[in-house]
Order: structure tokens, then sequence, then C-alpha cells
């Protein structure tokens, strides 16, 4: 049976953002619903150590702070609800979402904070070779690789901490990136390449993951220096796909202002979108900071701002009815 809901605060999104917004909108007395989509907890589910967000002296494993942050959102008095919206309409007040439960969701006022998800290389043998070989998680899946030869793809921190991570599985890790520096922060780097298993290899891009066997899995892959064109075969049993993130907008296109690469696009300073009375946090609007530490700071911009936004037309409409 499908069911019609009405709050006052709809914020969609489970993560650090999503949280954080609940936490501040629940001690506002407005009673938020939040909608969890497929990851509650968000992307720091599937990592492992976080130690760098503020408060705990030593390193935090990243599903426990999640649910700490989710226990103090229903704790404080948030409506916490495993639904996945699947279409927005912000036409009209109150605006609309659609969950794929079939439950439908009207509220006064709507944050967005759904992050963003893995980016894939788009390489056919990458798509049929996930989960035999191939992934975009070494937390989730390290553990199957243990004493084998494993690569990773990428450069940012994503990359470099999941290289360092599998150096506990694997026997040795290779890291594979496009350019001849990482975009990973000083310290991760030094900690890679101080790292006995870990090699790089520069300026390269991985061109075929290689599969053999009944059923196939990942042999190796192919690559290419972007420098010579010359190419070369690398001998792994598995590969990590490192390459960064795409915005999970897909339910918000058509309603609110996204950039090119579908980020939403906020009010500088703000957490506004191009729809009064929705609002933006965390990764879903950010492709510069992406921190867990950045989306808890605008999670609780954008309640803040959905307080003041009610309040403001609470008193419009209390003046239009004098
Ligand atoms: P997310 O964490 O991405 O959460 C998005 C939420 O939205 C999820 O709950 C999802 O289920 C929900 N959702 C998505 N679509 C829908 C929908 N249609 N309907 C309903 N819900 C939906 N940052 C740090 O500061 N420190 C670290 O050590 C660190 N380590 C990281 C390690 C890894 C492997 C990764 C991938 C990221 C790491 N980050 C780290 C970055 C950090 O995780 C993100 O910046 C942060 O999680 C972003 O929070 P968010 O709330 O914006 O979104
Ligand atoms: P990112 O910083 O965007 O880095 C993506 C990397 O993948 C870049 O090195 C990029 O190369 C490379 N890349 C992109 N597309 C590619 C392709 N098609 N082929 C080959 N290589 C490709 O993404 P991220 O590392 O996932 O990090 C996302 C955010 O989360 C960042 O803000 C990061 O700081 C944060 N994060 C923080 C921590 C931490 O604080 N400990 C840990 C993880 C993530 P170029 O460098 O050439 O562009």
């Amino acid at each position: 049976m499908t069911d019609h809901h009405r709050c006052r605060v709809l914020i969609i999104g489970a993560g650090p953002a999503g949280y954080t917004a609940a936490i501040y909108a629940a001690r506002a007395g407005l009673q938020p619903w939040l909608v969890a989509g497929l990851q509650p907890g968000g992307q720091l589910t599937i990592t492992t150590e976080v130690e760098n967000f503020p408060g705990f002296a030593t390193a935090v494993q990243g599903p426990w702070l999640m649910e700490q942050m989710a226990l103090q959102a229903g704790h404080v008095g948030t409506h916490i609800v495993n639904d996945l919206i699947v279409k927005a309409d912000f036409s009209a007040r109150p605006f609309r979402c659609q969950g794929d439960s079939g439950d439908a969701y009207m509220a006064d006022c709507v944050i967005i904070a759904t992050g963003a998800e893995a980016r894939w290389l788009g390489l056919p043998s990458e798509r049929r070779l996930q989960g035999f070989g191939v992934s975009a998680c070494a937390t989730c899946d390290g553990f199957f690789f243990r004493g084998k030869r494993v690569a990773v793809v990428g450069g940012g921190n994503t990359a470099v901490e999941e290289a360092l991570y599998l150096t506990h599985h694997a026997e040795s890790v290779t890291l594979i990136h496009r350019r001849d520096r990482l975009r990973a922060e000083a310290i991760l780097q030094q900690r890679l390449f101080a790292h006995p298993k870990v090699r790089v290899v520069w300026n390269s891009v991985v061109e075929e993951i290689a599969a053999a066997g009944t059923p196939a899995s990942v042999s190796g892959v192919r690559v290419r220096d972007v420098r010579t064109g010359e190419p070369s075969f690398l001998a792994v049993d598995g590969v990590f796909v490192a390459i960064g993130h795409t915005p999970n907008t897909a339910p918000f296109r058509a309603q609110v202002a996204l950039d090119d690469e579908g980020y939403v696009l906020t009010t500088p300073g703000t957490t506004r979108t191009s729809v009064a009375g929705v609002f933006a946090a965390g990764d879903v609007q950010d492709k510069v900071w992406r921190q867990a530490v950045t989306a808890a700071g605008t999670g609780c911009m954008a309640a803040l701002e959905a307080e003041k936004w009610l309040a403001a037309q609470a008193s419009e409409s209390a003046r239009a009815a004098d």
C-alpha cells in the first residue's frame, strides 16, 4: 500500500550532510523526515579509519561514525525512512518527492543531501568483471585479495587510501595514475611512497582489463604510457577503480539548476538552490572540498537556512491573512 507523508522539512540522504541537517532541524523543532536511500550512512560506510573528523583523539571507523550520527539524529527527533527518492516535483508547494516504495513525501521545504558515487573508467571489460576482480571499494573487497597482486587506478585521496588499505591484504599494490603527480594529500603520498609493497606506474592509462579462467576473473591490465604511446601488460589479480565520483542528482534534473557535471548549483556562501525552499548540502553540491566535515558543515547551514526560510514564509502568510 502506498502512503502520502506530510512534513515540514524533508531531508534526502543519510550521509554526514543529511544527518547533520537532521540534527539541527530536529533541534529547531521542525520534526524532519530523512529518507536514507540505498546507502544509509553514505560514503564513509565503505571506508575504515577516519582520522580527520574533529572530536576524536584517535582514528574512528567510518561505519561507526555514521552509526553515531544516525543515532544522534534519531535521538533528537528525526523520523528516518528507508526509501529511495526516484522523482521530485518542485514546481509547486508543498514540494513532492516520490519514493521507490511508491510512497510520496510532501514537504514545505527540502534539503538535498544525496552525495556522490564512484565513477568507472567505462571499459566494457571493467563492467563485465565487476565482482570478478574489479571493484570500486577496497574496504569491501580487499579481503578477497589476500596474498594476491592488485592495481589501483587513480591519483586522489581515495586511490591512495585504497592502495594503502590493500597493502594489509595483497602481496603487491600497483597504483596506476594518468599524470606524473598525485592529487592526494601530502601525508597520504608520503605513506604511499614509503610503503615497500607499493609501486606507482606514472603517466599511464588502463586500456583494457584482461581475464582468464572459468568463470573468468581478472588476470591483468593493458596499460598505455600517455607520453610515449607504449603499451604494456601488468599481471594482477584485482583492479580497484578509484577515479572520483558522480553526484546523485538524477531525481532532481529539470527541478533545480545543476552544473555541467550534474552538481546542484547553490548561491555562493549559502545552500540555496535555484528553487526557493529547496536547499542542498554536502558532496551533491561540492566538487571542491568533499570532506565529511564540510558535508556536515553545509548540512548545518542548510537546516539553519531552512528554519529561517520557513519562519519567513509563516510571517508572510500571517501578514497576508491580516
Ligand atoms: P554521502 O556520504 O555520499 O551520502 C549520500 C547519502 O544520500 C547516502 O545515504 C545515500 O543513500 C543517499 N541518497 C543518494 N541518492 C538518494 C536518493 N535518490 N534518495 C534518497 N537518498 C539518497 N572524508 C573525510 O573527511 N575523511 C575521510 O577519511 C574520508 N574518507 C573517505 C573514504 C572513501 C573511500 C570515500 C569514498 C570518501 C571519503 N571521504 C572522507 C569523503 C566523505 O565520505 C564525503 O565527503 C562525505 O561522505 C559526503 O557526505 P554527504 O552527506 O554529502 O554524502
Ligand atoms: P578526486 O580527488 O576527484 O580524484 C580522482 C582521481 O582519479 C584523480 O587523480 C584523477 O586524475 C583520476 N581520474 C579521474 N578520471 C579518470 C579516468 N577516466 N581515468 C584515469 N584516472 C582518472 O576523487 P577522490 O580521490 O575520490 O576524492 C574525492 C573527494 O573525497 C576529495 O575531495 C577527497 O579529498 C575526499 N577524500 C578525502 C579523504 C581524506 O580526507 N582522507 C579520503 C578519500 C577521499 P587527475 O589527478 O589527473 O585529475
